[in-house]
């Protein structure tokens, strides 16, 4: 039994056989040997290596005879690799010493080998990298491993293990079969990790180095909760997780009663509860846990899960699905928050050393008017279905809103003059998720309807700490004081405004954290479908005053350590039911 600990991301708790995936997304053919087998494993190796070696040097000869010297070489450069000593020192150590097989050993060491490549500046040698999974492939073949087999062809229940995880793919798990992952790598406010929750995957990210260890048919936990996984479980330690997660069944459905009774607190204030979703059919998911509205649709996930790029059609489609089932209910869409960790069909950006403080999001749109106006033209002709409403993301400076706003304008003037059926009158609102436009909320406020604080992006922005970094995770907490004063420095903006104010970062869905957020004068919540019941019942056992005692505590505290800890502790005190032990 092996116990590692990563960063918790999507709670819960799955059981299952391992898959391990290789880079590109594939099953790897995975197992370690015997230690009396090794040698013979690398004899193996060395039969294909040579028998890889003959086929190149038979193509270079026959290419440059063909199409000259300069073409063959690409079969030249291509044996140099092959016969590197640096690479067969590290295979003969993966098969001697760790036992891998030589298939699994193979595929780590040169897909290890492309990455290094891919990642220096110069493009020549990042072309290499192809050269190198090609001689993975023939490798593969020469021994003999089970042709490689996409994900999307599981039949049978897994956890799947893999070194990263992107939120593309892992929009495209298969939730039938996909019961938990885990990754090396992978920071808390990842996509991948809000992904994770949209889909009800327990997931823990950001493990570093251990799929090595792994043999062949692992038993896997993840518990998604505290952040483990175990390979291998002994018995005992089996038996406690079928326990726990019973008794989190038992929860669940325990605040599934809670449905149709509103999020309301002990003193009778009503709190809006709305629902985060990535994809239309979340809509019963969050119509299920008695959403108030939908509060965030991350409507760039059609990019992200879908094969073409999607027409004007394909967001009219998907925009007047969710507003129908909604049925009256308000629904936020976001317009497209594309680029750093979310990338679409074809590069709308060329390569960026720092992709989160470059071409992304609004920025993006903006530059993109091909992919820009079609979303819009397709949101103000779904509202005719239902209450919409308009939300841009990453706003930094005035002048990106009223562009944004200038071409909603636009393209309802376009609609009008086609005679095509729209509503131009939706209200609009923006994320304040950059601590620039928190700054200066007095003035976006005056051109705007409504606000929603995206915590995930303001925390990142505001402690200069990468959301997806496994690295830096611990500094990533949107508890920490500065990002709470920036919180607090908007919401008094907003109320003196009148401008409704809402929080739809992943930190309205951690209930300690988000009787805080009532305490700082936050009436409207949304978070993810499947964690908005114990939200509702934090809200449902607490009183405002009480918020309000624990929001001056906490602003009293220098460090988000002590805020989580007071936070968890008054929980403890005030919504015991909701602490699974
Ligand atoms: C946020 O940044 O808090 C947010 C809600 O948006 P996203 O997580 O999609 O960046
Ligand atoms: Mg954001």
């Amino acid at each position: 039994m092996v116990e590692l600990q990563g960063i918790p991301v999507s709670p819960g708790v799955a059981i299952g056989p391992a898959l391990v995936l290789d880079a590109d997304g594939y099953r790897i053919p995975r197992c370690l040997v015997a230690a009396e087998d090794a040698e013979s494993e690398y004899a193996r190796l060395r039969t294909a290596v040579d028998a890889v070696s003959a086929h190149l040097e038979t193509s270079r000869l026959e290419t440059t005879a063909v199409a000259g010297e300069e073409t063959g070489d690409i079969f030249a450069a291509q044996l140099q690799m092959l016969h590197d000593p640096r690479l067969h020192s590290e295979l003969r150590r993966r098969i001697k010493d760790q036992l891998q097989s030589a298939p699994y050993a193979v595929t780590r060491v040169l897909h290890h080998y492309a990455s290094a490549l891919r990642r220096l500046s110069n493009p020549v040698l990042a072309d290499r990298a192809e050269d190198v999974l090609d001689i993975e492939k023939q490798l593969l073949m020469q021994l003999g491993a089970v042709a490689k087999q996409p994900l999307s062809e599981l039949s049978e229940p897994v956890i799947v293990l893999s070194h990263v995880l992107t939120p593309s793919e892992t929009a495209n798990l298969d939730r039938r079969y996909v019961r938990g992952f885990c990754t090396e790598t992978g920071g808390a406010g990842g996509h991948t990790s809000i992904v994770a929750k949209g889909l009800e995957i327990p997931a823990v990210v950001g493990i570093g180095a251990f799929m090595d260890g792994i043999g062949a048919a692992s038993q896997v936990i993840v518990d998604g909760d505290r952040g483990k996984v175990i390979i291998d479980p002994d018995k005992a330690t089996l038996e406690s997780y079928e326990q726990r997660a019973q008794r989190r069944r038992s929860l669940t459905a325990r605040l599934a009663e809670l449905r149709d009774l509103p999020a309301e607190t002990v003193d009778g204030t009503r709190i809006r509860l709305s629902a985060n979703i990535e994809f239309p059919y979340e809509t019963a998911a969050a119509l299920e846990r008695g959403a108030d509205g939908i509060g965030l649709y991350r409507t760039e996930f059609l990019y992200l899960s879908s094969q073409q790029e999607p027409s004007e059609e394909d967001h009219y489609e998907a925009y007047s699905q969710v507003v129908r089932e909604m049925n009256g209910r308000p629904v936020v869409i976001r317009t497209l928050d594309l680029g750093a960790d979310k990338m679409g069909h074809r590069p709308l950006a060329e390569h960026e050393h720092n992709p989160f403080l470059g071409l992304r999001s609004i920025r993006l749109s903006l530059r993109n008017l091909d992919v820009f106006r079609p979303q819009l033209r397709a949101v103000l002709r779904a509202a005719v279905h239902g209450d919409i409403r308009l939300m841009f993301p990453l706003i930094t400076t005035i002048g990106e809103l009223r562009q944004a706003r200038m071409l909603l304008n636009v393209v309802a003037e376009d609609l009008k003059d086609s005679g095509i059926a729209h509503r131009s009158d939706i209200p609009v609102g923006m994320m304040v998720e950059v601590p620039a436009a928190v700054v200066m909320l007095e003035h976006f406020v005056r051109e705007v309807d409504f606000l929603s604080i995206g915590t995930n992006d303001l925390a990142q922005y505001t402690l200069a700490v990468d959301r997806s970094n496994e690295y830096v995770a611990d500094l990533y907490q949107s508890s920490d004081p500065a990002v709470l004063r920036l919180i607090k420095q908007s919401v008094t903006v907003a109320d003196k405004n009148e401008i409704p104010i809402s929080v739809c970062g992943e930190m309205s869905s951690n209930p300690g954290r988000a009787l805080l957020l009532l305490g700082l004068g936050v009436r409207h919540l949304s978070v993810p479908p499947s964690l908005l019941p114990r939200v509702k019942k934090a809200i449902r056992s607490v009183s405002i005053q009480q918020c309000k005692e624990i929001a001056q505590r906490v602003m009293t505290l220098e460090a988000a350590r002590d805020v989580d800890l007071y936070l968890l502790d008054r929980l403890g005190d005030l919504v015991p039911e909701l602490i699974v032990k």
